[in-house]
């Protein structure tokens, strides 16, 4: 298949080709385009053959079911049973942006967008030109990370390309995803809202308007054989990069030494480290993951990427903290190493 690429300015929009990749949508075909969060890879919600087609561009498991994108609260209540209370708060303090909501499904979806749950994933973007898209489709657009299945997630449009190029119609480049990690992902089709994935709203943001909000317990462990974790996603390698990554984790000086000492073990192997801030190691290569938690999920995606194109062996990542949005990269982190942690 031939992948069109179109370059858009978010700040100047171009809506005569916005137009034109809504009916690429709308008529069954696949548009990756850039959100708030991470890259997705779309099609049309309400059209079964069309999402059967996002699972194969990515080589998605069929049982692990897509993040269905809408323009507003007015269409998410045709694709729902009902729009609950809990939901209407969290939609009113943190939409548009990066929060999805777990709800029960009405009929007008697929089976297999929602991989036969009788909940649906649902969202409403902030990014300008996802938000576009959405409205030009004049459909609500199913759309997971536009990766090819286990590797991290691209959060610039050379990963993209990278990934899902001669694999699906269309490639919109543009720019850098502001967040970087994706969304938070809240249940609230139970008893107690909880939180099946952190990631860019925090558990104390929610926790000020849902007190009795709780985080699950696939969060940071590894998913067992026989486990069911309630979102799928969860059992299923991610993140992951070429090289064997490995986080050490604690007190910011004992993780420094402990590095230091992984380092000259491994000096037959190509090495790198995820370092906040200053580089103070002699490795192969060290990439900065920024300064603090925010920044640390806007790069951490783009740095995994770059150690497979530096063709590095092992990577040590240090990890600090779970402040703000640490819980966020630190499940990231967790699932890129396979939950290889060494605490310190
Ligand atoms: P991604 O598409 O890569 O952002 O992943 C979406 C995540 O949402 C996956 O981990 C899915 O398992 C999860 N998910 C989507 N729909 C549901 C649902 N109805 N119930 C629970 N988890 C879901
Ligand atoms: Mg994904």
């Amino acid at each position: 298949m031939e992948t069109q690429i179109y370059k858009i300015d978010k700040n100047n929009i171009d809506k005569d080709l916005m137009k034109k990749l809504g009916e690429v949508i709308a008529s069954g075909g696949l548009v990756a385009f850039p959100t708030e969060t991470v890259y997705g890879l779309g099609a049309n919600a309400y059209d079964d053959e069309a999402v059967k087609s996002i699972y194969v561009a990515k080589g998605r498991p069929s049982d692990n079911p897509l993040i269905v994108h809408f323009a507003d609260i007015d269409s998410i209540k045709e694709a729902v049973s009902e729009f609950t209370k809990e939901a209407q708060i969290l939609f009113s303090h943190f939409s548009p942006g990066p929060l999805t909501v777990i709800l029960k499904k009405s009929d007008k979806l697929s089976k297999t967008v929602t991989a036969g749950l009788d909940t649906v994933a649902v969202r409403i973007p902030s990014d300008e030109i996802a938000r576009e898209l959405i409205k030009s489709a004049k459909v609500p657009i199913a759309a997971p990370s536009a990766n090819i299945s286990g590797k991290p997630s691209p959060t610039t449009p050379k990963y993209v390309i990278d990934d899902m190029m001669g694999r699906i119609d269309a490639i919109i480049e543009g720019g850098d995803c502001q967040v970087g990690v994706e969304s938070t992902i809240i249940d609230l089709s139970g008893d107690v809202p909880v939180i099946l994935r952190p990631g860019g709203i925090t558990y104390q943001e929610i926790k000020k308007y849902l007190p009795d909000v709780i985080i699950d317990k696939h969060i940071l462990k590894s998913v067992e054989k026989d486990d069911r974790p309630k979102c799928p996603g969860m059992k299923y390698k991610h993140y992951a990069p070429d090289a064997d990554v490995t986080v050490v984790e604690g007190d910011s000086e004992k993780i420094s030494s402990k590095i230091k000492e992984l380092l000259s073990e491994n000096k037959h192997l190509k090495t790198g480290v995820i370092s906040y801030g200053v580089n103070e190691y002699n490795a192969d290569l060290v990439l900065s993951a920024g300064n603090d938690n925010k920044e640390y999920a806007k790069n951490l995606f783009r740095v995994l990427r770059e150690f497979d194109e530096a063709c590095i062996d092992v990577v040590f990542a240090e990890f600090c903290s779970d402040d703000g949005y640490g819980l966020a990269v630190k499940n990231r982190l967790y699932k890129s190493a396979g939950n290889k942690v060494i605490l310190v």
